[in-house]
């Protein structure tokens, strides 16, 4: 394909990842980020042998590794009876090699960001964008809050997020989000440094502990922990106190204690809420969406920022591939369609298995699915399914 003059908008691992792509790839790409300075929010993330894989490509594993924790297993424990509920393990997959990386969010972002500075592609910030205009020549620019245009581009690249507003509004907002925190690991504790952990009480109540390597400029290793809650229960958490939220986090886990005695104000947490959301049509004209403004979904499969960078790739290989700027769209889209349907479906089943009002699906969890998933092939199937294998992503892409 000649090269196109292509805006990607927002500086999530979606459009970094699709920057340096299709940068290298010959392409004038332009990025654009409502912040003033570009930086993450939140916590740590799970990076799965998928997301690896591009990275692997970018040329960024080496460094994403030295960041990272290696995750080797999923732990989950029912608290009243202390019955383990989830246990994953990689090794199941029969690659030694094959884990988790838990890494921390601004390290992830930091490796990204740096190496599209270090190319030399271009970043406009403090760029709000609220929508697009389609010229009469199928050219496409970006409307900014302030009333000013960036473009025309041959190709928009929505990399903006599940709220972005080049989408129609699709899905809906999930009742219950969770609390995120980023702690100093606590060396000596009874906490598993290679291990995801969660413990819950039916599927109302539940903490989680992610080991997320070190932060830049931070040799410390560090933590993620997060506390279930509704979207509708936050405030009344900030009313009732950081004591009161410790004592209930205490009962359930009481081994997170050092982590707890490192918060010491509320704004140490952040309150994420997350959406179930897949566009049915994610190319227009002169546009597509990838990463979480095609599809976002709660992260119990751990899957999101993963299936971004599949979608960058699969950007990627669709342009290189292609006659014109339609045809590219709909091979990339081609290229993900399987996996991301497949994925939005598994999480939407998941979900509420983790995170609901339910009475029953808990109690068949804890009876029921913990006793059965220890009988092959069930440990592989579920190391395939949290590594975002099933389906194929890979091979479709020419990845490993
Ligand atoms: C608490 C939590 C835990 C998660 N855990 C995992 C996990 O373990 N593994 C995993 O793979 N995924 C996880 N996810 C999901 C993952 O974070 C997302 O899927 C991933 O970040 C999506 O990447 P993205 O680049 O598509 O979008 P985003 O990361 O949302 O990036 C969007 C970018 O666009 C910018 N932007 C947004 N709107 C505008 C605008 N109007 N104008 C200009 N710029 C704008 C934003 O500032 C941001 O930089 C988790 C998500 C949450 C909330």
């Amino acid at each position: 394909m000649r090269p196109l003059d292509i805006a990607i908008s927002g500086c999530g691992p979606a459009g970094l990842a699709a920057a340096l792509l299709l940068h290298r790839d010959g392409h004038r790409v332009r990025l654009c980020e409502r912040f003033e300075t570009p930086r993450p929010i939140g916590s740590g993330l799970l990076i799965q042998p998928t997301g690896l894989a591009v990275l692997e490509r970018l040329g960024l594993d080496t460094a994403l590794k030295a960041h990272a924790s290696r995750v080797e297993r999923l732990l989950g424990k029912a608290v009243r009876s202390g019955a383990t509920v989830l246990d994953v393990r990689y090794s199941a997959l029969g690659e030694p090699l094959t884990v988790g990386l838990g890494i921390h969010r601004a390290a992830l972002f930091a490796i990204l960001y740096e190496a599209v500075l270090a190319e030399g592609i271009p970043v406009r910030t403090s760029a709000e964008i609220t929508g697009s205009e389609l010229g009469a020549n199928g050219q496409r620019a970006l409307v900014m809050a302030d009333g000013s245009r960036e473009g025309p581009f041959h190709l928009i690249v929505d990399a903006l997020g599940t709220r972005t507003p080049l989408a129609p509004p699709a899905g809906r907002e999930l009742e219950y989000g969770a609390l995120w925190a980023s702690l100093d690991w606590p060396e000596g504790s009874e906490l598993n440094p290679h291990a995801l952990e969660q413990r819950y009480r039916a599927a109302s109540i539940m903490a989680g502990v992610l080991p997320i390597g070190t932060a830049p400029h931070d040799a410390k290793a560090k933590a993620a922990l997060f506390w279930s809650i509704k979207g509708a229960g936050v405030a009344a958490w900030r009313e009732a106190g950081l004591e009161a939220w410790k004592g209930d986090v205490r009962a359930v886990w009481p081994d997170v204690e050092p982590l707890l005695a490192q918060i010491t104000d509320p704004d140490q947490l952040v309150f994420a809420r997350y959406a179930h959301r897949t566009l049915k049509k994610p190319g227009e004209t002169g546009m597509i969406h990838i990463g979480d403004a095609w599809h976002s979904a709660s992260p119990q499969l751990g899957q999101g920022a993963n299936m971004a960078l599949l979608d960058a790739y699969a950007l990627a290989l669709g342009l290189r591939g292609a006659s014109d700027v339609p045809d590219a769209i709909a091979r990339a889209i081609a290229l993900r369609r399987f996996h991301v349907w497949l994925y939005q479906v598994l999480t939407a089943f998941f979900t509420p298995v983790y995170q609901s009002d339910s009475r029953v699906i808990p109690f068949l969890r804890d009876r029921l699915v913990g006793p059965v998933s220890k009988v092959w092939p069930a440990p592989l199937v579920q190391a395939a399914l949290v590594s975002g294998l099933v389906g194929g992503p890979l091979g479709r892409l020419g990845l490993r």
